[in-house]
């Protein structure tokens, strides 16, 4: 009697187990559900052997979200700004392998009254979870430019930011402006190490990039050159919160600035998650709600981004 009821139990329990898996409740990427023929061109993309190198949980999570780009690049013409995309080789295999790394003309998506949200910096331990966990209430998606060493510190969050369902972008490994700007080799090469930095920890690599100081006020023509050689695509911003304006700013004029700028059909907002950020999490709830009131969806930032010059 008892064993029957056990066993009318763990069946119960072994059907719901199924069904929840099936219907993806209860995870974030059920938030964010793509059509079936997407869901199976990326699953139907990713190799065994990389599933293998990720951790076990981020790809799970992460596998409806993202869009893995094609050995020649040629599924970049897509319309969804919605999914981060991926490459599922470092810019070293694809050499080796004889892969292009230059990226073929892609066309920018059109136009969408679209708020790309960006963060740049972190991870750190603190600021970024919390920008997090207030992107995850207001269900909104958005970009974050780590730099390799802040990576290597914080894994969890890098992790965290790729499950659910945020677009990773590189910026550099160490920030540091005198070596980066000394010469275009030195730039590669900090770009490079951070890719590998992120590749390490969840088995992709991102294409998109942007230049600390950013590539307006800091690229020469070469080095617009060797970023293009390498397929990194490059963004800077047409909205600056200012929150890294030296003189204390708070969260009230990093709102007021982005409700003054904003008005183009592609907003490329800039901001920070790094230490001492503090008053950037304190204004994005506030952002987000001026954005949207303005007509705003959010994306996140992928090689079909327009660029905002
Ligand atoms: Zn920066």
């Amino acid at each position: 009697m008892t064993i029957r009821r056990i066993g009318r139990k763990a069946s119960v329990l072994f059907f719901t187990c199924l069904w929840l898996l099936f219907s993806g409740c209860g995870s974030q990427a059920s938030s964010n559900v793509v059509p079936a023929q997407k869901q199976e061109t990326v699953s139907a993309q990713e190799p065994a052997q990389k599933q293998e190198t990720a951790a076990p949980d981020a790809k799970s999570a992460a596998a409806l979200t993202y869009i893995t780009a094609a050995d020649d690049f040629s599924n970049l013409n897509l319309d969804d700004p919605s999914r981060p995309v991926y490459d599922r080789y470092t810019l070293g295999e694809r050499r080796a392998k004889g892969l292009p790394t230059v990226l073929p003309p892609i066309d920018p998506y059109e136009k969408h009254k679209t708020a790309y949200l960006t963060f740049d910096d972190g991870p750190d331990e603190k600021n970024t979870d919390a920008i997090l966990n207030i992107l995850k209430q207001e269900g909104v998606k958005a970009t974050f430019y780590v730099v390799g060493r802040n990576v290597n510190a914080y894994p969890e969050t890098v992790r965290r930011i790729f499950n659910e369902g945020h677009a990773l972008g590189n910026h550099s490994y160490d920030h540091d402006y005198d070596r980066l700007y000394a010469s275009v080799d030195n730039y590669l090469e900090e770009m490079e190490e951070a890719d590998e930095t992120i590749y390490n920890l969840i088995g992709m690599r991102p294409l998109i990039t942007r230049a600390p100081g950013g590539r307006m006020s800091h690229f020469t023509e070469a080095y617009d050159a060797a970023v293009t050689v390498n397929g990194y695509v490059e963004h800077d911003w047409n909205v600056s919160s200012a929150d890294s304006d030296p003189n204390g700013p708070v969260a009230q004029d990093f709102i007021d600035n982005i409700a003054r700028q904003a008005a183009m059909d592609s907003a490329i907002i800039l901001m920070h998650s790094s230490s001492g950020h503090e008053e950037t999490v304190k204004a994005l709830p506030e952002i987000i709600r001026v954005l949207r009131e303005r007509g705003y969806t959010f994306g996140v930032v992928t090689p079909m981004t327009p660029q905002p010059w």
